[in-house]
């Protein structure tokens, strides 16, 4: 009877000899495992210590005595082979249990040894309370150290998938947890502006993360617990580090065996799966295989490549010819509320085989933003600059990551283009992605650069060589007060057509907005109007993601040993309270389109008083920090942020704080009217500073355009409305909108405005019709007197959009409001 034997009996191992007896009923099938346990999941160990899995035993996919009754496999648990004989088709077997050892024969041999995790010689490294994680017996080892010692603190050394679901479950856990990480980024099979997202995550959720900072040493704690001791001599304090540093392949068994190791020591195989011995197979975590888009040797330790290698191995070992095409590597990994995702090469790997690409980023959400529950998600493709081949692909979003990035590992697997991630008919309704889904969108966006339709600029290139173009910041004023690039103009987009003379023809032109929509749109017009541009990919959102430094400060230990870690374990930051009456407005952001919530937010405090509360619900993930931006800039207050499954919950507090109003003995009102009576250039813009300097905090602001000042809201280009004749001689000598209005001094014929305008210009001040759309865009209100409009023939299609027309009971009404009245 022919035998096979499997060495390891969890992934690799147990798939094999599964599938080997689905092909060969007569086979004798022996799996040998050096631990306790067969066919584990290894895979949720983190979610068991942090207690998501419940139940220990789930962990255990099968057992010996199933294995048996089901397959008729004879699984020998703590049974380690120490040597394999393969001239003679033998191994040596030693009996962990009972110490002694045996010679087994065999006809064809499978290993699936695995890999065992990576541990640094430094000082202290077998201090208690170091671990690492691979096995139950070591996640029990944790487990137990963490309650018999009533663990508060713990030190993660690497920000792999491993390091971050642990960081995760450890806070799960009530432990306060910082990430170690020598690179300047977790997860590097991410590029870095993706992977600066779950930064931002990690941070967000109260853990430190120091990253560029290595392991160089653990020590005994002076008080307790264990110091770890960083390559740039900072300390950090754990009652429990846990090493999560990489894997390194279990091959010594093969190297005795004379079987042949790569480079680092994994063993080579065929697309068969076959070693350098034809009767000797391996898969899994020891083995090196191919990369299917590079098609260079790749050694990827993963559970789904470990599974199909194992069925095509045991088909071979049977005789059937099976082929393991290689590897994508393609992976996933839940960081708190957030997932990331990647398939194929990313952009170190292809720089470093030298492969020309291209990229492209997109911001979108899981399913179309009017059906609740939409969440962002960003996508990044890697594609060839010839044809478009898909090289790679990363996304990184709440819910629907799963989804997407299979989609794309599938069109890898094809060897599809992104022409062809435009034609790809996917499923759509409400609930589920969108009419054109966010991979459609990926292949729109990388085509357009392809078909020349848009010019790309990355993030990387414009925080190197930002200097070599014009920076055209085309979001709203508000998006704009939330920060903005030092010397980029602002010319929001729905004004773009009527200002493009404002554009130095010789620049090119940088178009960013938040995500990359309007920016597109923007730039098409710039470039169908003669002039040089191209978009930022990904918007302000990846830039920001990219360049914004790490929030974490230096942990130096206090007193107490307390390091700066954050206390937000229940993912509630509290700031303030407002008073017990504040009637509270809720507002729903959740998946809001481009520009996003904090327009929402803006529009609606314009309608609720000061001292309530607006209750927003977003889903977007930046709005945590434009909350706290915005807020910061417009005077009114962030009572509260707190994130819920993907949904962040901000509590504003509009205006001045309620206790000082209550402590008022009258009620301080938040309002100030102006009377606009001069037609002059330089009253004018006092006016409009004053506006909108009082609406940027927080108040209400109103102006009430008399007389001359009525000049100011003239269109330049008014419609040709009937008058009579004095009605039409006024129209032609006062001056038609804000761009004509003159100094009251120093006018010089003209000259002298022209010169105070370059001046302006030079100094990247607003215009004055500038400074008017940025008011009418922050609520300010401005009133046309009715009764100057009469006795100048003035009608109100001749007034710029959004004028309302009054008479002097509604200045007055106004004034009763405010606590200051201007008169200009
Ligand atoms: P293993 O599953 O490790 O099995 C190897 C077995 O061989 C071991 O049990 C070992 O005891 C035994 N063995 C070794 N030498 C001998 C010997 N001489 N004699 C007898 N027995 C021996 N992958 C994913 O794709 N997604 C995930 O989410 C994911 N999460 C993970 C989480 C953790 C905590 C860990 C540790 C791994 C995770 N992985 C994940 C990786 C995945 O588990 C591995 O890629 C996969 O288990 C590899 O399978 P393998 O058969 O090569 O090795």
């Amino acid at each position: 009877m022919t035998r096979y034997v499997v060495v390891g009996g969890v992934a690799g191992g147990a798939t094999a000899a599964a599938r080997l007896r689905r092909l060969r009923e007569d086979a004798e099938i022996v799996v040998l495992e050096r631990g306790p346990y067969v066919s584990f999941a290894n895979c949720g160990l983190p979610y068991c210590i942090g207690g998501v899995i419940q139940d220990r035993d789930a962990l255990l996919v099968s057992t010996p005595e199933k294995l048996k009754a089901e397959f008729d496999i004879d699984v020998r648990t703590r049974h380690e082979v120490v040597a394999v004989r393969a001239g003679d088709h033998e191994i040596d077997v030693r009996d962990l249990t009972s110490g002694s050892t045996y010679t087994l024969s065999y006809d064809k041999l499978l290993l699936s040894p695995g890999a065992k995790p990576f541990v640094p010689p430094v000082p202290g490294i077998d201090l208690e309370g170091v671990f690492t994680l691979r096995t139950i017996p070591d996640m029990d080892r944790i487990k137990q150290h963490i309650d018999e010692v009533g663990a508060q603190e713990s030190v993660v050394v690497g920000g792999g998938f491993i390091g971050l679901e642990m960081a995760e479950n450890l806070q799960r856990r009530g432990l306060r947890v910082t990430v170690v990480e020598l690179l300047p980024q977790v997860m590097t099979a991410l590029d870095y502006e993706m992977a600066a997202m779950l930064h931002a995550e990690v941070e967000d959720h109260g853990v430190q993360l120091i990253l560029g900072d290595g392991l160089a040493s653990i020590a005994q704690g002076e008080a307790r617990g264990l110091d770890v001791i960083l390559g740039s001599g900072r300390r950090v304090r754990g009652d429990l580090v846990l090493l999560a540093l990489g894997v390194r392949p279990e091959s010594e068994l093969a190297r005795l065996a004379g079987l042949a190791l790569g480079p680092r020591g994994h063993i080579v195989v065929d697309s068969s799966m076959r070693t350098s011995d034809p009767d000797i197979y391996a898969v899994g975590d020891a083995v090196q295989t191919y990369h299917r888009v590079t098609g260079q040797p790749c050694a990827i330790p993963l559970a789904g490549p470990a599974n199909r290698q194992a069925r095509v191995a045991a088909d071979n070992m049977v005789g059937r010819g099976s082929v393991y095409p290689g590897t994508l590597g393609t992976s996933i990994v839940q960081v708190f509320e957030r997932t990331a995702a990647c398939t194929g090469a990313n952009s170190d790997m292809l720089t470093r085989e030298g492969l020309p690409f291209l990229t492209h980023t997109i911001h979108s959400h899981d399913h179309v933003g009017y059906y609740p529950g939409a969440t962002p998600i960003t996508i990044k493709v890697l594609y060839a600059p010839e044809g478009g081949r898909l090289l790679g692909a990363q996304v990184v979003g709440t819910n629907g990551v799963d989804r997407t990035i299979d989609v794309l590992a599938t069109a890898l697997s094809s060897e599809l283009s992104v022409h062809d991630l435009e034609e790809l008919e996917l499923a759509y309704a409400p609930p589920f992605g969108a009419a054109k889904d966010p991979v459609n969108l990926v292949g729109f966006a990388a085509t357009n650069r392809l078909r020349d339709d848009s010019q790309v600029v990355t993030w990387e290139s414009l925080a190197k060589n930002g200097d070599q173009y014009g920076i055209l910041d085309v979001r709203s004023a508000a998006e704009w007060e939330i920060g903005h690039l030092e010397g980029a103009v602002h010319i929001p987009n729905t004004e773009i057509r009527q200002r493009l003379g404002e554009l130095d023809a010789s620049k090119t032109w940088v178009c960013i907005c938040r995500i990359g929509r309007r920016a597109y749109v923007v730039e098409r017009i710039l470039r169908q109007a003669g002039l040089k541009a191209a978009m930022l990919a990904g918007g302000w959102d990846t830039y920001l993601a990219a360049t914004s430094p790490l929030s974490t400060k230096e942990g130096t230990m206090d007193a107490d040993g307390g390091d700066g870690r954050q206390e937000t374990l229940a993912q509630t930051v509290a700031l303030a309270e407002p008073a017990a009456a504040a009637s509270v407005v809720e507002l729903d952001a959740c998946g809001l389109q481009c520009p996003g919530p904090i327009m929402a937010v803006y529009q609606r405090m314009q309608t609720i008083e000061a001292g309530a509360v607006l209750q927003v619900t977003a889903s977007d993930p930046g709005f945590r920090r434009d909350a706290a931006a915005w807020c910061e800039r417009t005077g009114n207050r962030l009572l509260s942020i707190e994130s819920d499954d993907g949904r962040i919950v901000a509590r504003i507090l509009k205006g001045a704080p309620t206790q000082v109003a209550a402590a008022s003995p009258t009620p301080v009102s938040n309002s100030k009217t102006m009377v606009v009576f001069s037609g002059e250039m330089d009253k004018a813009l006092a006016a409009f500073v004053i506006a909108n300097g009082a609406a940027a905090m927080g108040q209400q602001v109103t102006l009430f355009f008399t007389f001359w000042g009525l000049n100011a809201l003239r269109k330049p280009q008014g419609p040709r409305v009937p008058k009579n004749l004095v009605e039409r001689m006024f129209g032609w000598m006062l001056p038609k909108g804000a761009n004509r209005l003159k100094l009251s001094q120093l006018n010089m014929g003209g000259l002298g405005t022209q010169m105070m305008k370059a001046v302006m210009r030079s100094k990247r001040i607003d215009s004055l019709p500038e400074m008017m759309a940025k008011a009418q865009e922050q609520g300010v209100r401005l009133i046309a007197c009715q009764m100057s409009m009469d006795m100048m023939g003035i009608k109100p299609e001749e007034l710029i959009d959004g004028v309302e027309i009054g008479g002097v009971a509604t200045f007055i009404n106004e004034t009763d409001r405010g606590n200051a009245s201007l008169f200009i």
